[in-house]
């Protein structure tokens, strides 16, 4: 803007040049009365101070006018620097809002990379995420995909706390982003011309009057959705959804990372063959679980069960139906007993084992016989023929029947063989 001085007031010249016309005049007047020839000598004078007097009259009417000039100029300058500085505050707050998101980013990768589990992940994203957008109120989504495609809440905040929110599965507006994997800003919904505004807000059954939702990538694939969403309208603009983006990339790949890392984790401590447990993972869990039951005193059970003849199985059928036998047993035994708690592996060979903590001998004898029985009636079709197995289980307690976790696997090793010598397809107690 350019700005107007005020303009200086020339009144004072003019008024003191009157005066000294004044005085000239009135001193002709005064002169002619006593001498014509000074009256000469005096006009000639008076002309040449008149002539003087001009001369620097005209001089400073110049420099007044080269100094209005020069003022002008200055005030145009300082016109065009303060249109700079303007400028270059713009460009220094941008800059600082960047700074600001860039330290935003790296505290969140840096926070994201401490994180294994998927689940801990999730919630450091969703964490920092409401931390960067801290208005009141705001809620932060994050969905993903479930094994069979499914999009599911894993994660939701509000005012850094859990929020629970009804739709589970995502509302018309998180199925625009799955469906286009675009980013959606929605910065008021009464006024987006995309959604009817009214379906809008009954889908979300909550109030939410702007949102902003990215899908999060691993490569080309959609792994879920991160959202913000807030009752006030207006409340995110294009600079956010651009950070939210990157947010997401980020949190996509350590989402990824932490799944990938699950499955490492997973297959180091699972049977390739039966997807149950490995024996290295039971002897870690046996000693907490025994600690557990001291205190608990409900009783913890342990069986072992050994395949019937499997050897005969696997020299009439070959190997390969024997693993059939081995992944149908497993299957039969984690319906049975893969519940939270308890702990169900493949021993070595074709011999598991089930750790019941909870479970006293009685009721672990009783699930025993109850397990020889639905293999006993299992079927598995090989070549088209079918063919049946049976298994032997021993049960041992703790601490009725040992002390130590190696004296309770022995003690169920020991009531196994007894099975075994009984006859097999059954079940002895240690
Ligand atoms: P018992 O009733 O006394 O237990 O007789 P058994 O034949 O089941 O026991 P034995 O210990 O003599 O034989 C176990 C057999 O299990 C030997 C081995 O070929 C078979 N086996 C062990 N692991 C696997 C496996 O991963 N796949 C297959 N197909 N067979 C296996
Ligand atoms: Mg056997
Ligand atoms: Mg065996």
């Amino acid at each position: 803007m350019i700005k107007r001085r005020k303009k200086q007031s020339f009144k004072k010249n003019y008024l003191i040049s009157a005066c000294l016309v004044a005085c000239f005049v009135a001193f002709y007047l005064y002169a002619s009365f006593y001498s014509t020839f000074f009256f000469v000598y005096l006009i000639f004078a008076s002309l040449f101070v008149i002539g003087v007097l001009l001369y620097f009259y005209v001089l400073f009417f110049k420099k007044t006018i080269h100094i209005k000039l020069n003022q002008q100029e200055y005030l145009e300058r300082i016109n065009l620097l303060e249109a700079d500085f303007d400028k270059e505050n713009l460009f220094v707050n941008s800059l600082e809002k960047k700074i600001e998101s860039y330290i935003q980013l790296k505290d969140l990768t840096e926070k994201l990379n401490r994180q294994f589990s998927l689940k801990d992940s999730c919630q450091t994203l969703s964490l920092e995420v409401n931390r960067i957008f801290p208005q009141k109120d705001v809620v932060v989504i994050l969905y993903l995909f479930d094994q069979s495609g499914d999009l599911g809440i894993v994660t939701s905040k509000k005012n850094q706390r859990e929020t629970n929110i009804k739709k589970k599965k995502g509302d018309m507006c998180d199925k625009w982003v799955v469906k286009t994997l675009k980013p959606l800003l929605i910065e008021d919904v009464k006024k987006d011309f995309r959604f009817d505004s009214e379906v809008v807000m009954q889908d979300v059954s909550r109030p939410v009057r702007s949102l902003m939702s990215v899908p999060l990538l691993s490569g080309k694939k959609a792994i879920g959705i991160l959202r913000v969403d807030s009752p006030q309208s207006d409340e995110f603009a294009i600079g956010d959804v651009r950070l939210l983006m990157t947010i997401g990339h980020l949190g996509a790949i350590a989402l990824d990372n932490a799944q990938v890392y699950e499955k490492i984790e997973d297959l180091a401590v699972r049977d390739g063959l039966t997807g149950l447990f490995l024996r290295r993972y039971l002897m870690s869990r046996l000693g907490q679980e025994l600690t557990r039951e001291l205190r608990r005193k409900k009783g913890l059970s342990f069986m072992m069960v050994d395949i019937d003849e499997f050897k005969k199985y696997n020299d009439r059928f070959g190997h390969v139906a024997g693993d059939i036998v081995l992944k149908t047993i497993g299957m039969i035994l984690a319906d049975l007993f893969d519940v939270p708690g308890n702990l169900v592996c493949r021993y070595g060979g074709e011999e598991f084992a089930i750790l019941l903590p909870d479970c006293p001998k009685d009721l672990a004898l009783k699930l025993a016989k109850n397990l020889c029985k639905q293999i006993e009636m299992q079927t598995i079709i090989l070549r088209r023929k079918k063919t049946e197995v049976t298994v032997s289980v021993g049960v041992a307690s703790f601490p009725g029947d040992a002390q130590l976790k190696d004296e309770l696997i022995q003690k169920a090793d020991l009531a196994l063989y007894e099975a075994k010598r009984k006859g097999r397809n059954r079940v002895c107690g240690a």
